[in-house]
């Protein structure tokens, strides 16, 4: 039976990798809804050439312009609107698989609703695990949902583990290795990185991405964010999961067991083997990605993250063994810290600086429920809004080195 897939995110970076591989394989694949935020000629492209039965988007008046553009295509896909919008496509009956590939927070209550709703979810958008956490986990297993990574750590690190396997300790599990290409600013000196600019940051040596995960891996917030996803994806404490150097990007993640053996997967960096890993999982199937030639690699390396260039690292294994909402309050100020940067508002440095304040100040508390983890994003954006706003009205000079 053919898999009927909702993809959530369709116009972004995930998104159109996932369509190319749905693309390649129409005997196993159908597009059952797409839905992003407000791109209306690439939701409308894609419903021309996937024809879903539905879509939507977050923003109302975008919707209205699907609507009017796929009338007068001809086109019959059903357009939904809104935050509840996006929760119905999340949620459709005649969909069983849920691609999770909005960016940021926004992505968390529709992956709830799909959660809720038992769908087998692979999820790409990480910040709904940082933010939701045990939430998010207790809904996977109250609705009987099935959860696959897709970020391609976690993906390497699934495809790495034991059946059995139940946590470190468990099955012979040793440590978590979540490998980390430093990003463009790698080998810059941290005294250079106040003037780095936007597009600078959004050049990753490696991968191709969309503009805040690129951000965050320059900065290695995305680590950070991905080794809280790890623990609550493989129910790992933070000494269990470490963090290491790799500039190929080949080697995407790795288990380390007990009696010393250390399994790796291995691949070029593209998004379309995890994706197309979880997608047909527990089959294989070609993703349209060019084979390993291992000679042609020559060499592949590994170095220990350096702190003082990358302190948002630190930051995230402070929030996890925090824990209760302080991951929540990472995230929201990151989230606020990188739009700022990315706006030309606020420096490269000035995010880091900017989740530290908010860690800071804003306290951790239980997340027993979504409001809780809610109430905490939204003061620890004002926090890193107003932190942002003293520095922005700062002179500049003296700001270089300040942290
Ligand atoms: P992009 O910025 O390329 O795409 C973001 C997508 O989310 C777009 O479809 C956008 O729609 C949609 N979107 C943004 N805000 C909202 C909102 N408020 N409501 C509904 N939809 C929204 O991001 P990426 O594809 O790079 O990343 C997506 C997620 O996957 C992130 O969480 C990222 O961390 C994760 N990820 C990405 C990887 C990559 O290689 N790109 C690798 C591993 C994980 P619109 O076009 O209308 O704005
Ligand atoms: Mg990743």
């Amino acid at each position: 039976m053919k898999r009927r897939v909702c993809l959530l995110g369709a116009t972004g970076s995930i998104g159109e990798s996932t369509l190319d591989v749905i693309a390649r394989h129409p005997d196993r694949f159908e597009v059952a809804a797409l839905a992003a935020h407000r791109s209306v000629d690439k939701l409308a492209a894609a419903c021309a050439r996937f024809r879903p039965a539905h879509a939507a988007l977050l923003d109302a008046a975008a919707a209205d312009a699907l609507r009017a553009r796929l009338r007068a295509e001809g086109i019959a896909t059903q357009v939904h609107a809104g935050a509840a919008g996006l929760a119905t496509v999340a949620a459709l009956p005649e969909a069983d698989t849920v691609l999770a590939a909005i960016v940021g927070a926004a992505g968390l209550a529709p992956t709830l609703a799909a959660a809720r709703a038992g769908k087998r979810i692979l999820l790409a958008n990480k910040e709904a695990l940082v933010i939701g956490g045990s939430l998010f986990m207790q809904a996977v297993r109250e609705g009987g949902a099935t959860l696959l990574p897709v970020d391609s750590e976690h993906n390497a690190i699934f495809q790495c583990l034991p059946p059995g396997y139940a946590g470190p300790h468990s099955a012979g599990v040793r440590r978590i290795l979540l490998t980390a290409s430093g990003g463009p600013f790698r080998s810059r000196r941290p005294e250079e990185l106040a003037d780095v600019t936007p597009d600078e940051a959004c050049a990753h040596p490696n991968w191709s991405m969309g503009r805040k995960i690129s951000v965050d891996s320059a900065t290695m917030m995305n680590k950070g964010l991905e080794v809280i996803e790890a623990h609550w994806l493989f129910g790992a404490p933070s000494d269990a999961i470490e963090v290491v150097l790799h500039p190929q990007s080949v080697v995407h993640s790795l288990v380390e067991y007990a009696d010393g053996s250390v399994l790796a997967q291995l691949g070029h960096p593209d998004m379309r083997t995890p994706i197309a890993q979880a997608l047909a999982h527990p089959d294989r199937i070609d993703a349209g990605v060019a084979r390993l030639d291992l000679a042609a690699l020559a060499a592949l390396s590994f170095e220990r993250p350096d702190g003082a260039r990358f302190p948002c690292l630190a930051l995230a294994y402070r929030a996890l063994e925090a824990g209760g909402t302080a991951p929540a309050v990472l995230n929201a100020a990151n989230e606020v810290a990188v739009a700022a940067f990315l706006a030309g508002g606020a420096r490269f440095t000035d995010i880091a600086a900017a989740c530290a304040e908010a860690l800071e100040r804003v306290a951790a508390e239980r997340a027993d429920s979504l409001a809780t983890a809610l109430a905490a994003d939204a003061r620890s954006r004002a926090v890193a809004r107003a932190f942002l706003d003293t520095r922005a009205a700062a002179p500049r000079r003296g700001l270089a080195g300040a942290h």
